[in-house]
């Protein structure tokens, strides 16, 4: 009980200290500018792709779908990245990286699909309310950012490693995969591609035999299965024909 009081204060002194920006959320040029100092330290650790033309498809595909965003003062930025790894991700501030390795294993609309899902995570704004919920904690546990960015990202600013390590809620990512699916259709893309996106990752899992060539997009709950159950509801609840595609992804 001691302890938990002491924690009580120190969290209250933490954020006070903090400028009131914790209880308060942060605001839109808080959160571009907390974006804009992440991308500079990740692009200390991932380099930009060479292949021209699939970095232009994503830069179209992106802005096509960003254009659909609710919240217009956040501009967004596309990046195709290379990294051993299958993984799509989006930061406050409205950054977009998409792995080289995934992009090749993907069609349009899949690509597209994802893009809509990271994209969602940013305009509903789970993204910088993940990351105040991270910073809190910090201050709660008086954690340090040098003990945070330990580990794989030891070398980079704990800043960009905690945006690129957000976890989201089950929920979260359920309102972003049907907000992917939205922008999408509102974009005029293929409806289904979040859903033919889900399929896709889960092909890759099960193909890819190790456990840690998972596509890291899919460490997070829910269960894939449940994702593609819902998503087809969500299509077929807007009358939109869902192709029976799924064998073909086995
Ligand atoms: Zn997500």
């Amino acid at each position: 009980m001691k302890t938990f009081t002491k924690n009580l204060i120190l969290f209250a002194l933490a954020l006070m200290c903090a400028g009131g920006a914790a209880f308060a959320g942060y605001t839109v040029e808080q959160e571009n500018q907390l974006g804009k100092e992440a991308d500079a330290e990740f692009m200390k650790q991932y380099k930009l792709s060479t292949d021209k033309t699939a970095a232009a498809e994503l830069e179209s595909i992106g802005k096509k779908i960003a254009a659909q965003v609710s919240r217009k003062e956040i501009k967004y930025t596309f990046k195709l990245v290379t990294a051993d790894e299958y993984n799509a991700f989006a930061i406050p501030g409205g950054y977009v990286y998409f792995t080289e390795k995934l992009w090749k294993q993907m069609t349009p609309a899949e690509r597209a699909g994802v893009i809509g899902h990271e994209i969602t995570h940013v305009d509903k704004r789970h993204a910088i309310k993940a990351y105040e919920k991270n910073q809190r904690r910090a201050l709660i546990y008086g954690i340090g950012g040098a003990v945070l960015a330990g580990g794989k990202y030891a070398n980079v600013a704990s800043v960009a490693y905690q945006l690129g390590s957000l976890s989201y809620s089950r929920s979260n990512e359920k309102d972003a995969d049907l907000g992917g699916t939205d922008l999408c259709i509102a974009a005029g893309l293929d409806p289904t591609g979040v859903y033919r996106s889900m399929l896709r990752l889960e092909q890759i899992a099960n193909s890819s035999g190790k456990k840690s060539a998972n596509p890291t997009i899919l460490s997070t709950h829910p269960a894939t299965k449940d994702r593609v159950k819902y998503l087809r509801k969500y299509l077929e609840g807007k009358g939109i024909n869902v192709p029976d595609i799924e064998a073909d992804y086995k």
